[in-house]
C-alpha cells in the first residue's frame, strides 16, 4: 500500500495529511515507498546533531551514573509517549515522529545550565536558545547533500519547530505539534522524578503531598513494592494517568470537530490539553521539581562548572578564531566571529566541551605564547 493510501485510510480528517504539505525550500521528487515526513525523521535520526545527543545531559551528568536519562533517551521517550497520543488520535505519526525526534537537537552541552551560559556570552550579538539553534542546524549547519545546506526539511516540520521559540504569542498550532509539546511535557516531569529519587535527591517523603502522586499511589499499590519497583511503578502509573487524561480531553475536544481538517482546526482554535484538575496537578508537581530537583545544590554546582566553562571557550576563540575547525573558520567570514564561536560551543557535547576547556583552556594558559 503507499503512503498516500495508508493516511487515506487510517488519519483523521483533521490530520495533516502528506499530501497537503507545502514542501521543501529545495523541490525534490517523491520518493517511491517513503512519504515527506517519513524522510524528514529520517533525515534527522541520521543528522550528527542527532547522535551527539548521547553525550548531552538532560539534567543529571554523565559523572552522576549511567541510570539517569540523556538528551538522547528523552527524546526518544517523547517521540514514543507521542507516537502513541497521534496514533490514538488518528494523527500522523510520521510528522509526529519528526518533529519529536528534532526538538532538542539544538540544545548545547551541560542542558539548561548551559543554554543560559550561552545565552549571556552570545547576549549582544543575537542572543542563543536551543530551539532557534535547532532550525539553524536543520537549515544551514547540517551537511546532507551537496546541492543545499542543511537537511532540507518540510516546512510543516520547520513551522513546528519555530514554534516552540514562540510559544508565549498563543497561536493555535496543527495538531501533531501541540501532541509533541504535550509529550515532551509528560516525558520530562515523570523521568526526572525517576531520576531523582534513584539519584537520591528526593525521598519519598517528600513525594507524599503531591496531587499527581497521591493520584498515581490510588491506581497502583505503589506502598507494596520494594524500592525499585515502587520507583518504576510511580513512573509508569504517572505517565500512564496523564496520557490518559490527555487523550480523553482531547478527543472529547475533537469528537464536534469531525468536519474540519488539519487548518480548520488551527482555525477555530482547538488546542488539545488535559483536563484543568490534571493540569493543576500537573504544576504542582512541576514547581516541586523545580524547586527541590533543578535548584538541588549538586545541580547548582552543574550551572557554575557550564558558566565557567563556556564563557571562557567563548572568550578564548573569539580572540583566537584561528582555533577553530576549518568549516567554522569560513562561517566566521560569513557569519561574524561571536555567532560562529556559539555555533561551535552549541554543537559540543559534554565530554568534548570539557576536553576543550582542558586543552584550549587550562593547558594553553600553561603555554601562552601558542597562541598568537
Ligand atoms: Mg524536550
Amino acid at each position: 500500500m503507499s503512503w498516500q493510501a495508508r493516511e487515506r485510510l487510517l488519519l483523521a480528517p483533521y490530520a495533516m495529511f502528506s499530501c497537503q504539505s507545502l514542501g521543501r525550500v529545495v523541490p525534490e521528487d517523491p520518493h517511491p515507498y517513503r512519504g515527506p515526513f517519513q524522510r524528514d525523521r529520517d533525515r534527522v535520526l541520521h543528522s550528527a546533531a542527532f547522535r551527539r545527543l548521547s553525550g548531552k545531559m538532560q539534567v543529571f551528568t554523565g559523572d552522576m551514573g549511567d541510570y539517569h536519562r540523556t538528551r538522547l533517551t528523552h527524546t526518544n521517550e517523547v517521540a514514543s509517549l507521542a507516537r502513541t497520543i497521534g496514533r490514538t488520535l488518528r494523527l500522523n505519526e510520521d510528522l509526529i515522529e519528526a518533529m519529536a525526534l528534532l526538538h532538542d537537537i539544538g540544545h548545547p552541552p551541560f542542558g539548561h545550565c548551559g543554554e543560559d551560559a550561552l545565552h549571556a556570552c552570545a547576549k549582544d550579538f543575537g542572543g542563543f536558545t536551543h530551539n532557534a539553534f535547532a532550525l539553524e542546524l536543520a537549515t544551514r549547519i547540517e551537511q546532507r547533500h551537496t546541492s543545499y545546506p542543511g537537511l532540507n526539511l518540510t516546512s510543516e516540520v520547520l513551522a513546528g519547530q519555530e514554534f516552540r521559540s514562540h510559544k508565549e504569542s498563543g497561536t493555535v498550532q496543527m495538531l501533531e505539534v501541540q501532541v509533541v509539546d504535550a509529550a515532551d511535557s509528560i516525558a520530562y516531569d515523570a523521568h526526572d522524578l525517576d531520576d531523582a529519587l534513584k539519584l537520591g535527591l528526593l525521598s519519598w517523603q517528600q513525594l507524599h503531598g503531591l496531587g499527581l502522586v497521591r493520584r498515581a499511589m490510588q491506581v497502583a499499590p505503589i506502598e507494596q513494592s520494594n524500592s525499585m519497583n515502587r520507583r518504576q511503578r510511580l513512573v509508569h502509573t504517572l505517565l500512564d494517568i496523564q496520557m490518559g487524561d490527555f487523550l480523553q480531553h482531547s478527543m472529547e475536544l475533537l469528537s464536534d470537530a469531525t468536519q474540519l481538517d488539519s487548518k480548520g482546526v488551527q482555525e477555530v482554535g482547538i488546542q488539545l490539553q488535559m483536563s484543568p484538575e490534571m493540569q493543576s496537578d500537573k504544576e504542582e508537581l512541576e514547581s516541586f521539581l523545580f524547586e527541590h530537583v533543578y535548584r538541588h545544590p549538586s545541580l547548582v554546582e552543574v550551572r557554575q562548572r557550564a558558566a565557567t566553562r563556556l564563557s571562557q571557550l567563548f572568550r578564548l576563540l573569539k580572540s583566537y578564531p584561528q582555533r577553530l575547525p576549518e568549516r567554522f573558520r569560513k562561517w566566521a567570514l560569513e557569519w561574524g566571529v561571536e555567532h560562529t564561536v556559539t555555533v561551535y560551543l552549541a554543537g559540543m557535547t559534554d565530554r568534548f566541551c570539557d576536553e576543550q576547556y582542558i586543552s584550549l583552556v587550562e593547558l594553553g594558559r600553561e603555554s601562552a605564547q601558542d597562541w598568537s
